[in-house]
C-alpha cells in the first residue's frame, strides 16, 4: 500500500545534496518510492514531488498536473513518475511563472523557466522516453529537476521583490478567476 509521507522543509541538509542516479528501477524499494510519492502528491496539493523531498536522495520525480486549491489553472495530466531525468534541449524564452514548494511552506515567487524543453527519462517500467514539454509543465518539470540538484526556486530568483506570502497569492488568483 502506498503510504502518503512528511515531506521535509528547507533547512534539511538532504535538500542542499545531489540526488544519486537510480540503478535499477525495477527495484522493489524504487517502484515503493515512486507509489509513496504519488500519494504524498495527491495528498498534499502538490503538481510535483521530487525524492529528496521526502528525504531519499534519488533521481526520481512525479510530475502530476491537475486543478487545485493550491494551483487552480493548472493543466490535467496522468502522474507520471520520471527517474534519471535529463534535459536534452530547451527554447531560448525564458518566462517568469508563480511556484511554491512543499518543502518552503507559506510563500510563492516569481520564477524564470525556460518556456518549453525536450526531455529523456526512464519511466517506471525501465523504458527510456523522450518528452516536448512547454508551459506549465514545463515549469513543474524544471522546479523538480532543481531538487536533483540541490537547488530549490528561491535561488533562481531575479529579485526578492518577486516573493509574496501564500496568503497573498491566494487573494490574488481568486481574484484572476
Ligand atoms: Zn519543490
Amino acid at each position: 500500500m502506498a503510504e502518503p509521507l512528511s515531506v521535509i522543509q528547507l533547512g534539511n541538509p538532504i535538500l542542499r545534496q545531489k540526488a544519486a542516479t537510480v540503478e535499477n528501477v525495477q527495484d522493489e524499494k524504487i517502484q515503493r518510492l515512486i507509489d509513496n510519492l504519488i500519494a504524498t502528491a495527491l495528498e498534499t496539493n502538490g503538481v510535483g514531488i521530487a525524492a529528496p523531498q521526502i528525504g531519499q536522495s534519488y533521481q526520481v520525480m512525479i510530475v502530476a498536473s491537475r486543478p487545485n486549491p493550491r494551483y487552480p489553472h493548472a493543466p490535467q495530466m496522468e502522474p507520471t513518475a520520471m527517474i534519471n531525468p535529463k534535459i536534452i534541449a530547451s527554447t531560448t524564452e525564458v518566462v517568469k511563472g508563480w511556484e511554491g514548494c512543499l518543502s518552503i511552506p507559506g510563500i510563492r515567487a516569481l520564477v524564470p523557466r525556460y518556456q518549453g524543453i525536450e526531455i529523456e527519462y526512464t519511466d517506471r517500467n525501465g523504458k527510456l522516453q523522450k518528452r516536448v514539454l512547454t508551459d506549465f509543465v514545463a515549469r513543474i518539470f524544471q522546479h523538480e529537476y532543481d531538487h536533483f540538484e540541490g537547488l530549490v526556486f528561491l535561488d533562481r530568483l531575479e529579485s526578492s521583490l518577486d516573493i509574496i506570502t501564500e496568503q497573498e497569492y491566494q487573494k490574488m488568483i481568486v481574484k484572476k478567476s
